[in-house]
């Protein structure tokens, strides 16, 4: 019969327990005593020490599935949500890790008897990748694993030189790729390292850690070559349960479904609405998870990043035509489907509901005083006959009231406005700019004086989605 997500979650956790690996719960969304990470992005995180050195290890082989957030620093795939049926914000990875015990050979011989014996994929659906210069890797995947040629590309840095952040344990690494067919290639020209469509599915990671790199750059060989592997469980899932993407794995669809059934729209009637279905059913889990470890809205750092997937989940519903707070009632579906896994989002189930629909009403009071300032712009404009919106003036809306720029686009349409997106983008690459020059490392405002000031006596008035950049400098 199909896999259900608790299935594959427990055999991998099964498998590696198998090998000797000691089954390590996952650690919280925000990283212990780590200021250089924004979240724990990655199931190595919470061995960072042991990689290092810094830190005896109690084990030599560990096995997690590991709570992870990819919504800021080095790893960012928030603007990925929705794009591509791969990518989220909150998910859960699997891994095996070897500290100073096992190295290459044996990880790659594990990932391969578990992608094929237990998964039981069909091989000729199955490529991999090497780092361009790990010849080493290359004939083990080709000599005795037997991979044909052909089918294990060499790739550069980007892809296949794997970083937590800019500094600390990196090196070499070698993935592993589902073909799904055909049908979901983009083009002609559709290639494992040249292009990022859905075809081929990179699952699984494994990072062969060589190196602690540096503030300098410098790279300095780690005592004890390392193992940390990295298999995203939804992705697995979508392979397992064939299904079209991860939205369609019984770990999300019910979420998805829940999205539809509220807006009385089927998913799947036009890309538009699906698109925010997948949204709302990516950011409702996210929220869920980090509010339960502690994380609560703000307008910097860790609770900057909250806010913005809330008021995003928020937008999206308003375009499925939901025009009151909901979210916090989707919170109750995420509980069903993984509560029992992560207890900690029941025990705090009532605060993840409240803060959520606080925050709900807050953006609709905030978007309420932004369509008023919106009405008082429009109406200048038509005294002085003009039919385009300046770029500073979209940018206000955009940087004090928190409208997206497709809102900001929506509104002027009905209006039969146009606006002056490349001025408002200039104005954008500038803030950006400055908030990179400002930028001097650890969690800081990057926003204006007046701005801070504004935000403290309004509490509605939200200070733009683009002062992420500055966190964006925290990995
Ligand atoms: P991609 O190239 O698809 O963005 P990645 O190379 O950035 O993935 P890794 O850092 O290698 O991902 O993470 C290890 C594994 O975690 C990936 O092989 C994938 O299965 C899974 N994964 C990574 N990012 C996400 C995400 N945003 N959502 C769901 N799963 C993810
Ligand atoms: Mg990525
Ligand atoms: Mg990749
Ligand atoms: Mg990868």
């Amino acid at each position: 019969g199909k896999w259900t997500g608790k299935e594959i979650r427990e055999a991998f956790l099964r498998f590696f327990e198998d090998k000797e690996h000691f089954r390590v719960k996952s650690s919280p969304l925000i990283p212990k005593n780590d200021p250089t990470l924004l979240f724990t992005n990655a199931g190595m995180v919470q061995f960072k020490d042991y990689f290092l050195g810094k830190e005896k290890p109690p084990f030599k082989r560990a096995t997690s599935c590991q709570k992870c957030m990819r919504a800021g620093g080095k790893h960012n795939d928030l603007e990925n949500v929705g794009k591509t049926g791969r990518h989220h914000t909150f998910f859960e990875m699997l891994g095996n890790f070897s500290f100073g015990d096992y190295f290459k050979k044996e990880a790659i011989e594990f990932a391969w008897e578990l992608v094929t014996k237990v998964f039981k994929l069909p091989e000729d659906r199955l490529y991999v990748s090497v780092y361009e210069k790990d010849d080493e890797a290359f004939e083990i995947w080709n000599k005795l694993i037997g991979i044909p040629e052909n089918k294990i590309y060499k790739l550069g840095e980007k892809d296949n030189f794997w970083a937590m952040g800019d500094t600390g344990p990196c090196g070499p690494c070698s993935e592993i790729y589902y073909d799904r067919g055909e049908e979901f290639a983009c083009g002609e020209n559709c290639e494992i390292g040249k292009c990022d469509c859905d075809r081929y599915l990179e699952i699984w990671n494994l990072v062969f850690m060589q190196f602690e790199r540096d503030e300098s750059g410098k790279l300095t060989p780690l005592a004890h070559p390392s193992i940390d592997t990295g298999m995203g469980l939804e992705r697995i899932a979508s392979v397992l349960q064939n299904v079209p993407s991860n939205y369609e794995t019984d770990l999300l669809f019910p979420l998805v479904k829940w999205a539809s059934d509220l807006s009385g729209t089927p998913y799947g009637k036009d890309e538009k609405s699906s698109t925010s279905m997948r949204v709302i059913a990516d950011h409702l889990r996210a929220l869920t998870f980090l509010i339960a470890d502690g994380v609560l809205p703000s307008n910097e750092g860790r609770g900057y990043v909250l806010r913005r997937i809330i008021r995003r989940a928020s937008r999206h519903g308003r375009l499925l035509g939901i025009d009151k707070p909901f979210l916090f009632e989707g919170v109750d579906e995420v509980l069903n489907i993984m509560g029992d896994t992560y207890p900690e989002i029941v025990e705090n189930g009532r605060l993840i509901k409240k803060v959520t629909l606080k925050e709900e009403e807050r953006f609709s009071k905030t978007l309420e005083r932004g369509l008023y300032i919106f009405a008082e712009i429009i109406d200048k404009l038509r005294n002085e006959g003009k039919d385009i919106i300046p770029g500073e003036e979209a940018f206000k809306l955009y940087d004090t009231f928190g409208f997206p720029l497709d809102l900001i686009l929506e509104v002027a349409n009905d209006e039969n406005l146009k606006v002056d997106v490349s001025g408002f983008e200039k104005l954008l690459a500038e803030q950006k700019e400055r908030a990179r020059k400002a930028w001097k490392g650890g969690v800081q405002k990057v926003i204006s004086p007046e701005l801070q000031k504004l935000s403290e006596e309004s509490p509605s008035i939200f200070i733009g989605y683009d002062h992420l950049e500055g966190i964006g400098k925290v990995t």
